[in-house]
């Protein structure tokens, strides 16, 4: 998706918000994974559940698409960002997170994206079926946002214990 770049009507809407989706939720996959390999078991199992509910919004997505009747031609891309802007760091390479607090900052910034697209597509279009699904999903994503929200309040600014969990270590080999 280009930035600024409204879809048009239910079938731009749909198109943006399966690619959207579908890239929630392999990022908290990786983010799950990452922290995994750090240790942080709690947080993994917060982006696991988080992959299954972006999951879950993708054959959602996918049952509209049918429903409406809409061609998927020209799949759109979708991207998540770093809070630092796109050119600091690849989105698609983690490996560069390395605190809970990173990761969960990295999950804000997009769930934030991702309310504001739905947001502004509803408050923008003149149909009244893509406002309301917009509306909807705009929801859906402030729902995200908050437990988010929630986890990065628990995470000590700091960080400095970062890698210590009350769970038993996950040894590799
Ligand atoms: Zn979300």
């Amino acid at each position: 998706m280009t930035a600024g770049r409204q879809p048009a009507g239910i079938a731009g809407l749909l198109v943006h918000a399966l690619a959207l989706e579908i890239e929630a939720s392999e990022r908290y996959a990786d983010l799950a994974d990452q922290m995994k390999s750090h240790n942080n078991l709690r947080i993994a199992r917060l982006f696991s559940k988080m992959a299954d509910i972006e999951k879950l919004h993708v054959n959602h997505i996918r049952k509209m698409i049918d429903r409406h009747g809409v061609k998927l031609q020209e799949p759109a891309s979708y991207y998540w960002t770093s809070p630092e802007g796109p050119e600091t760091t690849d989105p698609l390479d983690l490996h560069y997170l390395m605190t809970p607090r990173q990761a969960l900052e990295l999950a804000r910034h997009n769930e934030t994206r991702a309310r504001e697209f739905y947001a502004q597509n509803a408050e923008k279009t003149q149909d009244e079926d893509t406002r309301r699904i917009s509306s909807e999903l705009a929801v859906e994503e402030e729902e995200h946002l908050a437990l988010i929200e929630a986890w990065l309040a628990k995470v000590p600014e700091t960080d400095t214990d970062w890698d210590q969990d009350d769970d038993p270590p996950f040894l590799p080999d």
